[in-house]
């Protein structure tokens, strides 16, 4: 299906060779994704994947939300012979350049390529008439992550991997479709009334210009750093695996139900954390499997993080076996005394606290004196020192999790 005035392109030359080493073919019917930049005339990527819709059939109520670009607002919009819809409207304020027209609508050219019910979905677009605008499907419920805050603590497990369930399949059909997120995070996934999530936010330069919590890297590039695998962040290898990484923290996000991934760390904390193996520890009543699905998709090595189809699989079996999720990653730590970490300062105290004196000794050869000293560790280094046993393991990861939500700093 080739037309003409454009390359057809890939992202990632290596993921296109990954595909080949692997044998996969791709089904019939099944798309690679074309950069709208790929195009001479970008006005041309527009047509071709967006449908031109008549003002007069949008009808907007109220303003919902601010984008770089301007207001976004709910409303309704009534094709001939189609039934009216509730969309979200996004117009492009006035005084722009022809610059950020075309950033403006790449994200149109770019999501009017995708079919998936977990892809927010493009209507069409007002290009003829000013001012320029996106006509998307409505998501009720507005972004997950301010969606999660304000029902905390709200949903069963089973309505929460239900979601996450949803993310993974629209992240398996973008990752088929050899399309590399980069800025996977709660915050730009949609909630319908249904509680149906889908993928949004397909700008170009805005992608991560827009975002605030992208931070510019050494390398001049902005990157939202805690939802972003090292590779990503070391070397800009952005690739589905990388969008993989940043499923997982989407992961914790939801079980933890908006809270903040690595808390108040700096992001200069939260790179050599995770270059020192440390991983965001189960959130408070996570079943055990999904933090491990978590670790799994933070593995160092990006070949050994699961594919999306792996994942979707993983959670499709939790589904349909409800009682997989019973065991909690950090139960025994609820059944202690409440946070012994708050009158303890050094780690012989503390291993005290959660009785685990025997291993002091090991601690203490290995330099791990101070509380700060611990509040890293990895469940290797952990094996290293003799801790063996899961449930000690879990024990003091938990424990250390606590350090963290306490508020104890660590400057390194
Ligand atoms: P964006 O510029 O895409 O980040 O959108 C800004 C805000 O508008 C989002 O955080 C949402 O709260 C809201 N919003 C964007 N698109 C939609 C939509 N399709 N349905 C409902 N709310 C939306």
């Amino acid at each position: 299906m080739e037309h003409c005035g454009y390359i057809k392109a890939k992202q990632d030359p290596d993921e296109e060779k990954m595909q080949f080493q692997h044998g996969r073919v791709k089904l019939p019917g099944s798309r690679t994704y074309i950069h709208p930049h790929t195009y001479e005339d970008p006005n041309q990527a527009v047509r071709d994947f967006a449908k031109e819709i008549d003002a007069s059939s949008i009808r907007i109520e109220r303003v919902i939300g601010a984008g770089e670009f301007g207001e976004v607002c709910s409303g309704r919009l009534k094709l001939p012979s189609k039934r009216e819809i509730y969309v979200a409207i996004k117009s492009l304020k006035a005084g722009y350049s022809e610059k950020q027209r075309r950033d403006f609508l790449s994200e149109a050219s770019i999501m009017g390529q995708f079919d998936h019910p977990n892809i927010i979905r493009l209507e069409g677009v007002v290009t003829r008439c000013k001012p320029v605008m996106i006509i998307t499907e409505y998501m009720e419920n507005g972004s997950l992550d301010t969606f999660l805050k304000k029902h905390d603590g709200q949903f069963t497990i089973i309505q929460l991997v239900g979601m996450m369930r949803g993310i993974a399949s629209g992240m398996k059909y973008l990752s088929d479709m050899s399309y590399v997120h980069r800025d996977l995070a709660a915050r730009n996934i949609l909630v319908n009334s249904n509680l149906v999530c889908k993928v949004s936010d397909f700008g170009l330069s805005r992608v991560l210009e827009d975002d605030p919590e992208a931070a510019y890297t050494t390398r001049g590039g902005k990157i939202p750093i805690r939802w972003t695998a090292p590779e990503a962040i070391a070397y800009r290898k952005f690739t589905s695996a990388s969008d993989v990484w940043s499923y997982g923290i989407v992961m914790w996000e939801v079980v933890s139900y908006g809270e903040r991934p690595y808390w108040e760390m700096s992001n200069q904390d939260v790179i050599k954390a995770i270059d020192e193996g440390y991983r965001l520890p189960a959130p408070m009543d996570c079943p055990l499997v999904l933090h491990q699905l978590m670790l799994d998709c933070w593995e160092k090595c990006r070949n050994d993080r699961p594919k999306f189809g792996q994942i979707v699989n993983t959670l499709d079996k939790l589904i349909r076996n409800p009682s997989s999720l019973k065991e909690l990653a950090n139960s025994s730590v609820w059944e202690d005394p409440p946070s012994p970490e708050f009158a303890v300062s050094t780690v012989e105290e503390w291993l005290e606290a959660l009785k685990m004196v025997q291993y002091r000794d090991n601690f203490t050869s290995a330099g791990y004196v101070t509380l700060d000293s611990v509040l890293y560790i990895s469940i290797s280094e952990l094996q290293k020192l003799g801790v063996t046993l899961v449930g000690h393991q879990r024990k003091i990861l938990s424990s250390i999790q606590s350090l963290h939500t306490q508020g104890t700093h660590v400057h390194v």
